[in-house]
């Protein structure tokens, strides 16, 4: 008897309940299928990572740059004026980092696309050297170093930029783009704590760098930059500037120069040969060297790299 009534319970679940059951769920998987992912481009790969941690699998997105590249000089291909005429974001930093993103956003003619600067509200560093900068050269007009990023403090202001735009174009999703920043927020925050605890015995904080990308990352990690080999990118140091550097590392005894993969590696060696100070490469791009694919790992690296090399 016993048996039977639970055979029946389990007719009438099969009968009766199944049958309620299972058109909501055909539905919700119907709604899925036809959600497509938000199609988003961005400048440079760090933004790409940033955009992917919030929107998760409800994003699709694509980097001009890969990392190789510097992001001051990059030409667009043909490719990247369809990929932008696609997009219903795009995502740049602004401040006249990516000088030939205007030209792109034009070319694509798209009535649709919404432009998002990650770098506004961010408080910016003035470069030294900006005062030299030749009038109609790339960065001028432009009071801020742009390479914001490198702080993860502004990183975070980022983050919050992007989190905004993907609720603005999905609001369905704002509750998981919230709790993906909140996540990676924390993320970051232990790895900040991290970061500080390995400097704690680096006594001799003073690196020589490539080019102006460091200035945010060394105030927020404590590094000293005494000087540039270039204020530009895609310029070359004088032959004069050079011997002032030569004669500067000797003196002040600098141990490390900061080079990138991004640029040329003779003027860097040449200074290195010269005065027998240590060649760190250090990326402000993800992706251009293992263990540097995500912002996480770049962070970590770049400093890691620093602490050891100053230690
Ligand atoms: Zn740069």
């Amino acid at each position: 008897m016993r048996v039977r009534s639970f055979m029946c319970i389990l007719a009438l679940w099969a009968v009766g309940v199944g049958p309620l059951l299972l058109p909501n769920f055909a539905q919700s998987a119907e709604t899925e299928k036809f959600s497509e992912p938000i199609h988003i481009v961005v400048t440079i790969p760090v933004l790409k990572d940033f955009v992917q941690q919030i929107g998760g699998s409800h994003v699709q997105v694509m980097s001009l740059l890969s990392g190789l590249e510097s992001e001051h000089t990059y030409s667009p291909r043909p490719s990247d004026i369809i990929a932008v005429r696609k997009a219903q974001l795009l995502v740049e930093i602004g401040l006249g980092l990516e000088v030939w993103v205007s030209a792109l956003v034009k070319n694509a003619g798209s009535a649709s696309l919404r432009v998002i600067t990650t770098s506004k509200g961010i408080a910016l560093i003035r470069d030294q050297s900006r005062d030299d900068v030749p009038e109609g050269a790339t960065d001028a007009g432009h009071d801020g170093n742009p390479h914001i990023w490198l702080d993860p403090e502004n990183a975070k202001i980022m983050m919050r930029h992007i989190t905004e735009a993907l609720i603005k174009v999905d609001p369905s999703h704002a509750a998981e783009y919230r709790d993906n920043q909140a996540t990676y927020l924390r993320q970051l925050d232990h790895l900040q704590k991290d970061l500080a605890e390995r400097l704690k015995t680096v006594a001799d904080r003073r690196i020589l760098v490539y080019h102006p990308a460091w200035p945010y990352f060394a105030r927020r990690f404590g590094f000293r930059i005494i000087d540039e080999i270039v204020t530009q990118a895609g310029s070359e140091p004088s032959a004069h500037h050079l011997q002032e550097l030569i004669r500067r590392i000797r003196k002040e005894g600098i141990r490390v120069i900061v080079s990138e993969p991004q640029m040329n590696q003779k003027i860097p060696e040449v200074l290195a040969r010269e005065t027998g100070a240590r060649i760190v490469v250090l990326s402000a791009l993800p992706g251009a060297m293992p263990g540097t694919e995500t912002y996480l790992n770049l962070l970590r690296y770049n400093v890691m790299q620093l602490a050891n090399a100053l230690s």
